[in-house]
């Protein structure tokens, strides 16, 4: 709490070279490229944050032919990624099936791990999902309050499960299993935020999505129809800074899990947000692979990071921005709790005991 209310520069900049120091003692200097590829904005929710929800009429819906995405992990392969991660709405329409098909050809036509984020689904499809080869799913949990989670993440069923519990049952069906949270939702306060980074190390997180909530004119909370009451002060401000501090703490709490840094994050700072997370402790990046001509439709939230640019910019300016700081894009999948070997060196004497 006392950190995440921290301000003055001289400490933050202590936090950040913390978080910075056990990023490269437990995940090293790789940064691991995931390629993202939004096969859908259909979606049949009604979540009060996102820009997909159902009621937004305003947007023009897509959903990819399984040949575009085969094509896009094609170029995740050539370009040397080591993952593709299928993400979209909850479109019924992405049948259970279908999905698994496209996941088998992937797994069978090039090296890549295949990451879900297809939002929550029965467990009858996730174990079907991981028969056929799906290596990892990611599924925020949004926020850790109760409460607030269900005012802006109404329910489609009663009786389902919740994000959690889906969280703990692909960690049990043997899926890598990401979680993550927005900050500064209107209503989340800066004790929740704490709990949150408190709950993905208890949920043993193997990644770890942050990003600043962003607000989007067609939904409730974007456009402040709906406003969750908080007492002044206490409102975990969607600011950079919070951004950087909440990924620098949990660094520090869950010092091997994979943490992007997030294109939320490069789009509330363009020129320098994903450098900044970067050195905050995260050791992933997610280049974009759909195609250009969808990209502005997957409107999570406005004026999304480098939906103009070809995914072949997108790579050669992230591996820019890797090599300025000094890092290098790590090879193979890069799955929790492997090293590369110029990673491992760094577990030599004399830097265990800098860290003492
Ligand atoms: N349908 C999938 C994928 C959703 S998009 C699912 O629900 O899991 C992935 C993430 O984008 C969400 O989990 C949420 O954390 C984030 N997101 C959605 N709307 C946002 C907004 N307005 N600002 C910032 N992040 C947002």
């Amino acid at each position: 709490m006392e950190w995440l209310k921290e301000r003055k520069p001289s400490r933050l900049r202590e936090l950040y070279a913390w978080a910075d120091f056990v990023r490269k003692r437990h995940v090293g200097d790789a940064v691991h490229l995931r390629g993202l590829i939004e096969i859908s904005s259909y979606c049949e929710r009604q979540c009060m944050y996102c820009g997909l929800r159902k009621g937004n009429r305003t947007l023009t819906r897509y959903r990819m032919r399984s040949e575009e995405i085969l094509e896009c992990a094609r170029l995740a392969n050539l370009l040397g990624y080591g993952t593709v991660v299928l993400q979209a709405g909850e479109d019924d329409a992405l049948t259970v099936n279908w999905i698994a098909e496209i996941v088998q050809w992937i797994k069978r036509e090039t090296a890549l791990a295949v990451t879900l984020s297809l939002g929550e689904r029965t467990r009858g499809e996730m174990r079907l999902w991981r028969e056929a080869g799906a290596d990892r799913y990611l599924l925020r949990f949004e926020t850790s309050d109760w409460e607030l989670y269900r005012r802006i993440h109404p329910q489609r069923f009663p009786e389902t499960p919740d994000r959690m519990d889906l969280l703990r049952e692909l960690k049990r069906l043997g899926y890598e299993a990401g979680g993550g949270v927005m900050v500064g939702i209107p209503g989340q306060s800066v004790e929740s935020l704490a709990e949150d980074i408190v709950t993905f190390r208890t949920l043993d997180l193997d990644m770890i999505g942050i990003g600043p909530y962003i607000p989007h004119a067609s939904t409730p909370l974007g456009n402040g129809t709906l406003r969750p009451a908080i007492a002044v002060g206490e409102q975990a401000q969607s600011s950079e800074e919070m951004v950087y501090k909440t990924i620098a703490l949990t660094r520090i709490l869950c010092p091997d899990a994979n943490i992007p840094s997030t294109t939320a994050l490069a789009t509330i700072n363009k020129t320098h947000g994903r450098k900044n997370g970067l050195k905050a402790g995260a050791n992933v990046v997610m280049p974009n692979l759909t195609p250009v001509r969808y990209r502005r439709l997957y409107e999570i939230y406005p004026e999304k990071a480098c939906v103009e640019e070809s995914a072949l910019d997108c790579n050669e300016c992230l591996r820019g921005q890797i090599r300025t700081l000094g890092r290098f894009v790590g090879r193979g999948q890069g799955r929790r709790g492997t090293l590369e070997p110029a990673a491992q060196s760094i577990l030599q004497p004399e830097l265990v005991q800098l860290q003492v």
